[in-house]
Protein backbone atom coordinates (compact mmCIF):
# COMPACT_ATOMS: atom_id res chain seq x y z
CA UNK A 1 0.00 0.00 0.00
CA UNK A 2 1.28 3.45 -0.90
CA UNK A 3 2.37 5.27 2.31
CA UNK A 4 0.27 8.29 2.80
CA UNK A 5 2.01 11.95 2.69
CA UNK A 6 3.67 13.37 5.81
CA UNK A 7 0.58 16.14 7.31
CA UNK A 8 -1.99 14.37 5.61
CA UNK A 9 -4.71 14.59 8.25
CA UNK A 10 -7.66 16.63 7.66
CA UNK A 11 -6.54 19.37 9.59
CA UNK A 12 -9.59 22.04 8.43
CA UNK A 13 -12.51 19.44 8.13
CA UNK A 14 -11.43 18.32 11.88
CA UNK A 15 -11.27 22.01 13.39
CA UNK A 16 -14.75 22.32 11.95
CA UNK A 17 -15.48 19.47 14.44
CA UNK A 18 -14.02 22.01 17.50
CA UNK A 19 -15.59 25.28 17.72
CA UNK A 20 -14.43 26.38 20.25
CA UNK A 21 -10.89 26.75 18.57
CA UNK A 22 -12.83 29.45 15.84
CA UNK A 23 -12.62 32.37 18.00
CA UNK A 24 -10.33 35.72 18.23
CA UNK A 25 -9.71 37.04 21.82
CA UNK A 26 -7.71 39.76 23.10
CA UNK A 27 -8.63 42.29 20.14
CA UNK A 28 -8.93 40.23 17.13
CA UNK A 29 -6.01 37.96 17.89
CA UNK A 30 -6.96 34.35 16.39
CA UNK A 31 -7.11 32.27 19.54
CA UNK A 32 -3.88 29.51 19.14
CA UNK A 33 -4.75 26.26 21.56
CA UNK A 34 -1.52 24.59 22.63
CA UNK A 35 -2.56 23.59 26.27
CA UNK A 36 -3.58 20.16 25.84
CA UNK A 37 -1.07 18.23 27.50
CA UNK A 38 -3.16 19.68 30.15
CA UNK A 39 -7.08 19.38 28.89
CA UNK A 40 -8.13 18.98 25.12
CA UNK A 41 -10.79 20.47 23.55
CA UNK A 42 -14.37 18.46 22.61
CA UNK A 43 -15.84 17.68 18.79
CA UNK A 44 -19.37 18.49 18.72
CA UNK A 45 -19.76 14.74 18.34
CA UNK A 46 -19.25 14.08 22.05
CA UNK A 47 -20.72 17.24 23.36
CA UNK A 48 -24.23 16.44 21.22
CA UNK A 49 -24.02 12.61 22.50
CA UNK A 50 -24.24 13.84 26.30
CA UNK A 51 -27.15 16.34 25.16
CA UNK A 52 -28.99 13.82 23.44
CA UNK A 53 -28.43 11.28 26.72
CA UNK A 54 -29.81 13.88 29.35
CA UNK A 55 -32.34 15.06 26.73
CA UNK A 56 -33.52 11.81 25.80
CA UNK A 57 -32.18 8.68 27.37
CA UNK A 58 -30.73 9.24 30.71
CA UNK A 59 -31.53 7.85 34.20
CA UNK A 60 -29.52 6.05 36.46
CA UNK A 61 -27.53 2.98 35.21
CA UNK A 62 -27.87 -1.02 35.81
CA UNK A 63 -30.57 -1.02 38.73
CA UNK A 64 -33.35 0.45 36.97
CA UNK A 65 -35.90 -2.13 35.15
CA UNK A 66 -37.47 0.44 33.01
CA UNK A 67 -36.65 1.75 29.38
CA UNK A 68 -34.51 5.18 30.62
CA UNK A 69 -32.66 3.37 32.78
CA UNK A 70 -32.35 0.37 30.34
CA UNK A 71 -31.18 2.58 27.23
CA UNK A 72 -28.52 4.58 30.07
CA UNK A 73 -26.69 1.56 31.20
CA UNK A 74 -26.56 -0.06 27.13
CA UNK A 75 -25.07 3.21 26.55
CA UNK A 76 -22.57 3.67 29.33
CA UNK A 77 -21.56 -0.23 28.91
CA UNK A 78 -21.19 0.06 25.02
CA UNK A 79 -18.63 3.11 26.33
CA UNK A 80 -16.71 0.85 28.31
CA UNK A 81 -16.72 -2.04 25.17
CA UNK A 82 -15.27 0.80 23.06
CA UNK A 83 -12.68 2.38 24.99
CA UNK A 84 -11.46 -1.25 25.65
CA UNK A 85 -11.11 -2.15 22.58
CA UNK A 86 -9.49 0.81 21.89
CA UNK A 87 -6.67 -0.19 24.21
CA UNK A 88 -6.52 -3.94 23.36
CA UNK A 89 -8.49 -5.13 26.78
CA UNK A 90 -9.44 -8.69 26.21
CA UNK A 91 -12.22 -8.34 29.04
CA UNK A 92 -14.79 -6.14 29.95
CA UNK A 93 -14.42 -6.76 33.60
CA UNK A 94 -11.58 -5.46 33.00
CA UNK A 95 -12.55 -1.70 32.85
CA UNK A 96 -13.49 0.00 35.42
CA UNK A 97 -14.38 3.61 35.05
CA UNK A 98 -12.87 6.32 37.56
CA UNK A 99 -13.18 10.17 37.36
CA UNK A 100 -9.50 10.24 35.74
CA UNK A 101 -5.84 9.26 36.07
CA UNK A 102 -5.82 10.76 39.62
CA UNK A 103 -8.48 8.09 41.11
CA UNK A 104 -7.17 5.35 39.25
CA UNK A 105 -3.42 5.29 40.77
CA UNK A 106 -4.86 6.02 43.93
CA UNK A 107 -7.42 3.17 43.77
CA UNK A 108 -4.28 0.60 42.80
CA UNK A 109 -2.02 2.30 45.79
CA UNK A 110 -5.01 1.48 48.09
CA UNK A 111 -6.62 -1.83 46.94
CA UNK A 112 -3.51 -3.31 45.51
CA UNK A 113 -1.10 -1.11 47.33
CA UNK A 114 -2.00 -1.63 51.76
CA UNK A 115 -1.99 -5.52 50.76
CA UNK A 116 0.49 -6.18 49.11
CA UNK A 117 3.41 -3.64 51.05
CA UNK A 118 5.45 -4.25 54.10
CA UNK A 119 8.68 -1.96 55.42
CA UNK A 120 11.40 -2.28 53.25
CA UNK A 121 9.91 -2.95 49.85
CA UNK A 122 10.52 -1.04 46.71
CA UNK A 123 8.19 1.03 44.39
CA UNK A 124 10.37 2.49 41.60
CA UNK A 125 9.65 5.41 39.80
CA UNK A 126 10.88 7.51 37.09
CA UNK A 127 11.74 11.18 37.88
CA UNK A 128 9.15 11.92 34.63
CA UNK A 129 6.50 11.52 36.42
CA UNK A 130 3.45 13.93 37.40
CA UNK A 131 2.59 13.92 41.28
CA UNK A 132 -0.66 12.07 40.61
CA UNK A 133 1.95 9.04 40.05
CA UNK A 134 4.53 10.19 43.00
CA UNK A 135 2.33 11.37 45.22
CA UNK A 136 0.02 8.01 46.14
CA UNK A 137 2.44 6.18 46.64
CA UNK A 138 4.75 8.46 48.79
CA UNK A 139 1.46 7.99 50.85
CA UNK A 140 1.00 4.35 50.56
CA UNK A 141 5.14 4.57 51.58
CA UNK A 142 3.72 6.68 54.72
CA UNK A 143 1.08 3.76 55.44
CA UNK A 144 3.14 0.57 55.16
CA UNK A 145 7.09 1.68 55.40
CA UNK A 146 7.98 1.07 52.13
CA UNK A 147 10.63 2.79 50.48
CA UNK A 148 9.82 5.33 47.47
CA UNK A 149 12.64 5.42 44.88
CA UNK A 150 13.34 7.20 41.81
CA UNK A 151 15.29 6.39 38.09
CA UNK A 152 17.18 9.48 36.65
CA UNK A 153 18.00 10.58 32.89
CA UNK A 154 20.73 9.49 31.20
CA UNK A 155 22.44 12.11 28.93
CA UNK A 156 20.51 11.83 26.36
CA UNK A 157 17.38 13.03 28.64
CA UNK A 158 16.02 9.25 28.13
CA UNK A 159 15.06 7.41 31.56
CA UNK A 160 18.31 6.22 32.26
CA UNK A 161 17.85 1.97 31.21
CA UNK A 162 20.72 0.99 33.60
CA UNK A 163 20.21 2.95 37.05
CA UNK A 164 16.78 1.17 36.37
CA UNK A 165 17.95 -2.14 36.30
CA UNK A 166 20.69 -1.76 38.97
CA UNK A 167 17.56 -0.13 41.35
CA UNK A 168 15.32 -3.12 40.61
CA UNK A 169 15.25 -5.97 43.07
CA UNK A 170 13.58 -8.80 44.55
CA UNK A 171 12.17 -6.03 47.23
CA UNK A 172 10.82 -4.14 44.16
CA UNK A 173 6.83 -4.71 44.67
CA UNK A 174 5.69 -1.79 42.47
CA UNK A 175 6.91 -0.06 39.21
CA UNK A 176 4.95 2.63 38.27
CA UNK A 177 5.88 4.97 35.29
CA UNK A 178 4.37 7.36 32.66
CA UNK A 179 4.10 5.97 29.29
CA UNK A 180 4.95 9.72 28.18
CA UNK A 181 6.09 12.52 29.88
CA UNK A 182 3.93 15.19 30.14
CA UNK A 183 6.63 17.71 30.36
CA UNK A 184 9.18 16.32 28.05
CA UNK A 185 7.22 14.15 25.68
CA UNK A 186 9.45 11.84 26.12
CA UNK A 187 8.15 8.11 24.81
CA UNK A 188 9.38 6.01 27.37
CA UNK A 189 10.37 2.11 26.65
CA UNK A 190 7.35 0.68 28.50
CA UNK A 191 7.30 -3.06 26.98
CA UNK A 192 11.10 -3.12 28.01
CA UNK A 193 10.52 -1.77 31.50
CA UNK A 194 7.83 -4.00 31.93
CA UNK A 195 10.17 -7.17 30.60
CA UNK A 196 12.75 -5.95 33.52
CA UNK A 197 10.28 -5.28 36.25
CA UNK A 198 8.69 -8.74 35.46
CA UNK A 199 12.21 -10.46 36.24
CA UNK A 200 12.30 -9.69 40.15
CA UNK A 201 8.65 -10.02 40.37
CA UNK A 202 7.32 -6.10 40.18
CA UNK A 203 3.96 -5.51 39.59
CA UNK A 204 4.02 -2.46 37.12
CA UNK A 205 1.10 0.33 36.48
CA UNK A 206 1.38 2.71 33.64
CA UNK A 207 -0.09 6.16 34.00
CA UNK A 208 -1.06 6.18 30.44
CA UNK A 209 -2.67 9.60 30.35
CA UNK A 210 0.04 11.52 27.68
CA UNK A 211 -0.17 8.14 25.82
CA UNK A 212 -3.60 7.08 24.75
CA UNK A 213 -4.76 10.63 23.48
CA UNK A 214 -1.79 10.45 21.33
CA UNK A 215 -0.41 7.27 20.38
CA UNK A 216 -1.75 3.78 19.52
CA UNK A 217 -1.45 2.04 23.01
CA UNK A 218 -2.16 -1.71 23.55
CA UNK A 219 -1.59 -2.92 26.81
CA UNK A 220 -1.35 -6.60 25.60
CA UNK A 221 1.87 -5.76 24.02
CA UNK A 222 2.75 -3.67 27.25
CA UNK A 223 2.33 -6.44 29.23
CA UNK A 224 1.30 -3.98 32.49
CA UNK A 225 -0.47 -4.61 35.37
CA UNK A 226 -2.25 -1.97 35.49
CA UNK A 227 -2.93 1.25 32.83
CA UNK A 228 -4.65 4.71 33.94
CA UNK A 229 -5.96 7.14 31.78
CA UNK A 230 -8.04 10.35 31.27
CA UNK A 231 -11.13 11.58 29.43
CA UNK A 232 -10.43 15.21 29.70
CA UNK A 233 -7.37 14.72 27.78
CA UNK A 234 -8.37 12.52 24.85
CA UNK A 235 -11.37 14.67 23.48
CA UNK A 236 -14.07 13.33 26.12
CA UNK A 237 -15.31 15.05 28.94
CA UNK A 238 -14.22 15.89 32.25
CA UNK A 239 -14.52 13.90 35.51
CA UNK A 240 -14.26 10.62 33.58
CA UNK A 241 -11.65 8.20 33.02
CA UNK A 242 -10.26 4.47 32.95
CA UNK A 243 -8.45 2.30 35.35
CA UNK A 244 -7.48 -1.35 33.54
CA UNK A 245 -6.33 -3.70 35.67
CA UNK A 246 -5.42 -7.43 34.88
CA UNK A 247 -8.12 -9.29 35.97
CA UNK A 248 -6.72 -11.54 38.42
CA UNK A 249 -5.18 -9.23 40.33
CA UNK A 250 -8.42 -6.96 40.83
CA UNK A 251 -10.23 -10.04 41.54
CA UNK A 252 -7.87 -10.57 44.77
CA UNK A 253 -8.28 -6.87 45.15
CA UNK A 254 -10.53 -5.57 48.12
CA UNK A 255 -12.42 -2.97 46.96
CA UNK A 256 -11.56 1.02 47.44
CA UNK A 257 -14.52 2.61 48.11
CA UNK A 258 -17.78 1.12 49.42
CA UNK A 259 -21.12 2.02 48.52
CA UNK A 260 -24.34 1.37 46.57
CA UNK A 261 -22.95 -1.24 43.22
CA UNK A 262 -20.17 -2.38 44.71
CA UNK A 263 -21.92 -5.21 46.10
CA UNK A 264 -23.48 -8.18 45.62
CA UNK A 265 -24.96 -8.10 49.01
CA UNK A 266 -25.29 -6.15 52.32
CA UNK A 267 -26.58 -7.20 56.03
CA UNK A 268 -26.17 -6.13 59.28
CA UNK A 269 -23.17 -7.98 59.86
CA UNK A 270 -21.15 -7.11 56.70
CA UNK A 271 -21.09 -7.17 52.94
CA UNK A 272 -20.05 -8.85 49.81
CA UNK A 273 -18.10 -7.19 47.19
CA UNK A 274 -20.07 -7.50 43.51
CA UNK A 275 -18.42 -8.52 40.14
CA UNK A 276 -15.83 -6.95 38.09
CA UNK A 277 -15.98 -4.41 36.98
CA UNK A 278 -19.17 -2.73 39.35
CA UNK A 279 -16.87 -3.37 42.72
CA UNK A 280 -14.85 -0.60 41.46
CA UNK A 281 -17.73 1.55 40.78
CA UNK A 282 -19.30 2.58 43.83
CA UNK A 283 -22.22 4.90 43.91
CA UNK A 284 -23.37 6.47 40.70
CA UNK A 285 -20.70 6.60 38.19
CA UNK A 286 -20.04 9.85 36.02
CA UNK A 287 -22.66 8.13 33.30
CA UNK A 288 -22.87 10.94 30.55
CA UNK A 289 -19.20 11.20 30.62
CA UNK A 290 -18.37 7.68 29.96
CA UNK A 291 -20.63 8.08 27.11
CA UNK A 292 -19.39 10.92 25.97
CA UNK A 293 -15.89 9.49 26.68
CA UNK A 294 -17.05 6.46 24.51
CA UNK A 295 -17.72 8.72 21.52
CA UNK A 296 -14.62 10.82 21.59
CA UNK A 297 -12.37 7.28 21.92
CA UNK A 298 -15.00 6.05 18.36
CA UNK A 299 -13.60 9.56 17.04
CA UNK A 300 -10.03 9.49 17.41
CA UNK A 301 -10.22 5.66 16.30
CA UNK A 302 -12.07 6.91 13.12
CA UNK A 303 -9.37 9.45 12.44
CA UNK A 304 -6.73 6.61 13.52
CA UNK A 305 -4.60 7.19 16.50
CA UNK A 306 -1.18 6.37 13.92
CA UNK A 307 -2.27 9.01 11.92
CA UNK A 308 -2.55 11.61 14.93
CA UNK A 309 0.77 10.46 16.23
CA UNK A 310 2.57 11.10 13.05
CA UNK A 311 1.04 14.19 12.49
CA UNK A 312 1.95 15.72 16.25
CA UNK A 313 5.14 13.87 15.95
CA UNK A 314 5.69 16.50 12.81
CA UNK A 315 4.19 19.59 14.42
CA UNK A 316 6.41 18.77 17.27
CA UNK A 317 9.46 18.45 15.64
CA UNK A 318 8.43 21.80 13.41
CA UNK A 319 8.34 23.38 16.77
CA UNK A 320 11.45 21.84 18.06
CA UNK A 321 13.53 23.06 15.23
CA UNK A 322 12.22 26.52 14.95
CA UNK A 323 12.51 26.78 18.69
CA UNK A 324 16.21 25.81 18.57
CA UNK A 325 17.04 28.65 16.32
CA UNK A 326 16.68 31.67 19.13
CA UNK A 327 19.07 32.78 21.10
CA UNK A 328 18.89 32.22 24.80
CA UNK A 329 16.26 29.36 24.19
CA UNK A 330 16.72 26.10 26.14
CA UNK A 331 14.62 22.87 24.84
CA UNK A 332 13.93 20.80 27.51
CA UNK A 333 14.24 16.92 26.75
CA UNK A 334 15.35 14.33 24.27
CA UNK A 335 15.48 15.94 20.59
CA UNK A 336 12.71 14.27 18.23
CA UNK A 337 11.91 11.91 16.94
CA UNK A 338 10.76 10.36 20.06
CA UNK A 339 9.16 13.34 20.94
CA UNK A 340 5.31 12.95 21.58
CA UNK A 341 3.27 16.07 21.31
CA UNK A 342 5.10 18.19 23.82
CA UNK A 343 7.57 21.03 23.52
CA UNK A 344 9.10 22.76 26.97
CA UNK A 345 12.04 25.30 27.36
CA UNK A 346 13.11 27.99 29.58
CA UNK A 347 14.49 31.48 28.46
CA UNK A 348 17.58 32.81 30.12
CA UNK A 349 16.36 35.95 32.27
CA UNK A 350 13.08 35.69 31.38
CA UNK A 351 10.25 34.53 33.66
CA UNK A 352 7.91 31.63 32.45
CA UNK A 353 4.89 33.33 33.69
CA UNK A 354 5.78 36.58 31.58
CA UNK A 355 6.80 34.67 28.76
CA UNK A 356 3.21 32.82 28.88
CA UNK A 357 1.27 36.21 29.69
CA UNK A 358 2.18 37.62 26.65
CA UNK A 359 1.63 34.60 24.48
CA UNK A 360 -1.57 34.80 25.56
CA UNK A 361 -1.76 38.49 24.98
CA UNK A 362 -0.56 36.93 21.24
CA UNK A 363 -3.72 34.98 21.55
CA UNK A 364 -1.66 31.99 22.13
CA UNK A 365 -2.34 29.78 25.17
CA UNK A 366 0.68 27.75 26.27
CA UNK A 367 1.26 26.85 30.15
CA UNK A 368 4.28 28.12 32.80
CA UNK A 369 4.89 26.19 35.37
CA UNK A 370 6.57 23.01 36.65
CA UNK A 371 3.01 20.83 35.03
CA UNK A 372 2.96 18.95 38.35
CA UNK A 373 6.07 18.02 38.11
CA UNK A 374 8.21 19.67 40.71
CA UNK A 375 10.50 16.43 41.04
CA UNK A 376 11.64 16.91 37.67
CA UNK A 377 11.82 20.20 37.39
CA UNK A 378 14.39 20.30 40.19
CA UNK A 379 16.00 17.46 38.77
CA UNK A 380 16.76 19.54 35.80
CA UNK A 381 17.56 22.46 38.05
CA UNK A 382 14.68 24.71 37.22
CA UNK A 383 11.94 25.92 39.26
CA UNK A 384 9.59 25.68 36.24
CA UNK A 385 9.29 26.17 32.81
CA UNK A 386 7.00 26.76 29.72
CA UNK A 387 5.24 24.37 27.59
CA UNK A 388 3.34 24.15 24.50
CA UNK A 389 1.37 20.97 23.85
CA UNK A 390 -0.31 19.98 20.40
CA UNK A 391 -3.16 17.94 18.98
CA UNK A 392 -4.71 16.82 15.97
CA UNK A 393 -6.23 19.93 15.41
CA UNK A 394 -3.68 22.24 15.94
CA UNK A 395 -1.68 23.64 12.51
CA UNK A 396 2.16 24.22 10.98
CA UNK A 397 0.19 27.87 10.99
CA UNK A 398 -0.47 27.86 14.31
CA UNK A 399 2.83 26.59 15.14
CA UNK A 400 5.15 29.00 13.36
CA UNK A 401 2.77 31.69 14.59
CA UNK A 402 3.54 30.02 18.33
CA UNK A 403 7.41 30.65 17.35
CA UNK A 404 6.53 33.81 15.84
CA UNK A 405 5.15 35.25 19.18
CA UNK A 406 7.86 33.93 21.19
CA UNK A 407 10.58 35.50 19.41
CA UNK A 408 8.90 38.91 19.88
CA UNK A 409 7.98 38.04 23.96
CA UNK A 410 11.99 37.25 23.94
CA UNK A 411 12.68 40.31 22.06
CA UNK A 412 10.35 42.81 23.95
CA UNK A 413 10.94 41.44 27.39
CA UNK A 414 14.65 41.77 27.13
N1 LIG B 1 -0.36 11.80 34.73
C1 LIG B 1 0.06 12.54 33.69
C2 LIG B 1 1.24 12.10 32.89
C3 LIG B 1 -0.61 13.73 33.38
O1 LIG B 1 -0.19 14.48 32.38
C4 LIG B 1 -1.72 14.11 34.18
C5 LIG B 1 -2.41 15.38 33.93
O2 LIG B 1 -1.83 16.38 33.57
C6 LIG B 1 -2.13 13.29 35.21
C7 LIG B 1 -1.41 12.14 35.46
C8 LIG B 1 -3.30 13.61 36.07
O3 LIG B 1 -4.47 13.50 35.33
P1 LIG B 1 -5.89 13.89 35.97
O4 LIG B 1 -5.71 15.27 36.54
O5 LIG B 1 -6.82 13.86 34.80
O6 LIG B 1 -6.20 12.88 36.99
Amino acid sequence: MKEKEPMQLDVNSIRQDFPILDQSIHRERPLIYLDNAASSQRPLAVLQSMVDCYEKTYANVHRGIHWLSEQSTEQYEHARQVVGQMIGARHQAEVIFTSGTTAGINLVAHAWGNGHLREGDKILLTILEHHSNIVPWQQLAERTGAIVEFVGLNEQGRVDLETYQDLLDERTRMVAISAVSNVLGNVVPVAEMVGLARSVGAQVLIDAAQHVPHEPTNIIEWDADFVVFSGHKMLGPTGVGVLWGREELLEAMPPFLGGGSMISQVTVEGFTPGELPAKFEAGTPPIVEAIGLGVAAEYLQQIGLAEISRYERELTALAHRELSTIDGLKLLGPAEPDQSGIVSFVVDGLSNQDISIFLDRQGVAVRAGHHCAMPLHEYLGIPNSCRASFYLYNTEQEVRRFVDAVRQVIEKLR
